[in-house]
């Protein structure tokens, strides 16, 4: 047993607090990792709060990881010790079935391991990245190539791929209309993609408060929903809109945006169902579709296309003893633009 520093809740309505953690013996293909920085997602606190039901406590999230390899197993090919490395919302799945085989182990049918909170066979549940140390079998490792700095590669483990798999997707390149709804920790990132894979980006947001960052981020154009002549002036124009936002949108609305062929992808996971009339997709034969992260070759392929085209995640890095308050403020949509904690003060 590899004993780390974490920390993590005892309850829905606990605070953080120190915890000491074991993490499982290295097998011949497992990799010690040395967690240097981990991201907060908006999923860690719905699931250390028990919003999403099913939390095992204690809890400790945290599914954006960068750090260093420590140490490997005696089978292991792809790493050597002091690599830098992340992990992202998956460390394990069946391997076998079409999804895992294609490279999609999001969608594994058999046996998905989540980060955290995910049943293992010995009756625990896994444990995130909010943690010194991390055992992950090397083929669920990601390599963060030399020209990406650690510190802004974290969130790109999970808000950066669940971005890009569904713009790579639904082609969004040149000669595209991209439309991202919201400007938080996933969509200024999908801004900085979607840009860089060459389309033309349009930020939809509910006021204009950012929209000097989006511009900086790659946008082109930058529109307030909560004026409603947006819709009118925008009906029709766009092949793609990517919604990051967790709440019920006024669907129709939203569809009447989309051009010929046109497809709006839900990411955000609210909970009430959606809601549109028939008409909305029929009209311009458009489409509604959802996406989760990426798998494992997407996720390296993200990467890489980051550290090439310098795209990192806007970020504030803050000490461990401060993740409650730093929850607060993701809730509050008070973060630009994502928030990632310095490990050394686990
Ligand atoms: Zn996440
Ligand atoms: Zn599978």
């Amino acid at each position: 047993m590899v004993s780390a520093a974490a920390y993590g809740v005892s309850g829905p309505d606990s605070k953080f607090e120190k915890l000491t953690i074991d993490r499982r013996e290295l097998g011949p293909k497992d990799v010690l990792i040395e967690i240097k920085y981990a991201g907060i997602c908006h999923s860690d606190i719905h699931t250390a709060r028990n919003e999403w039901k099913g939390t095992s406590y204690p809890c400790v999230p945290g599914h954006e990881i960068v750090g260093i390899v420590a140490e490997t197993g005696s089978a292991v090919e792809k790493y050597k010790v002091g690599d830098r490395v992340g992990v992202g919302c998956f460390v394990d799945s069946c391997g076998q079935c079409v999804a895992c085989v294609a490279g999609e182990e999001q969608y594994c049918t058999k046996r998905v391991v989540a980060t955290y909170n995910s049943p293992l066979p010995d009756g625990s549940y896994t444990q995130g990245g909010y943690s010194t140390h991390v055992v992950v079998t090397e083929s669920f490792v990601l390599s963060i190539p030399d020209g990406l700095e650690l510190d802004v590669a974290a969130p790109l483990l999970c808000a950066g791929i669940t971005l890009y798999s569904p713009l790579k997707h639904w082609n969004a390149g040149p000669g595209k209309q991209v439309a991202i709804i919201g400007m938080g920790g996933l969509g200024h990132v999908g801004v900085k993609i979607a840009n860089a894979l060459g389309a033309e980006v349009t930020v939809l947001s509910q006021s204009l408060s950012k929209e000097e960052d989006g511009k900086r981020f790659g946008a082109q154009h930058y529109y307030a929903t909560s004026d409603r002549k947006t819709f009118k002036e925008l009906r029709s124009r766009f092949d793609l809109i990517i919604n990051t936002v967790s709440v019920n949108l006024d669907l129709d609305a939203y569809l009447s945006m989309l051009a010929i062929n046109g497809t709006l992808v839900e990411l955000g996971l609210p909970e009430k169902p959606l809601q549109m009339r028939a008409f909305s997709l029929a009209a311009n034969r458009r489409s509604i579709a959802g996406s989760m992260v990426g798998g494992l070759p997407q996720t390296q392929e993200m990467l890489d296309f980051c550290a090439e085209r310098g795209i990192g995640a806007e970020i504030e890095t803050i000490s461990a003893d401060r993740i409650d308050e730093a929850y607060e403020r993701v809730v509050a949509s008070r973060v630009r633009y994502r928030f990632v904690i310095d490990a050394a003060t686990f």
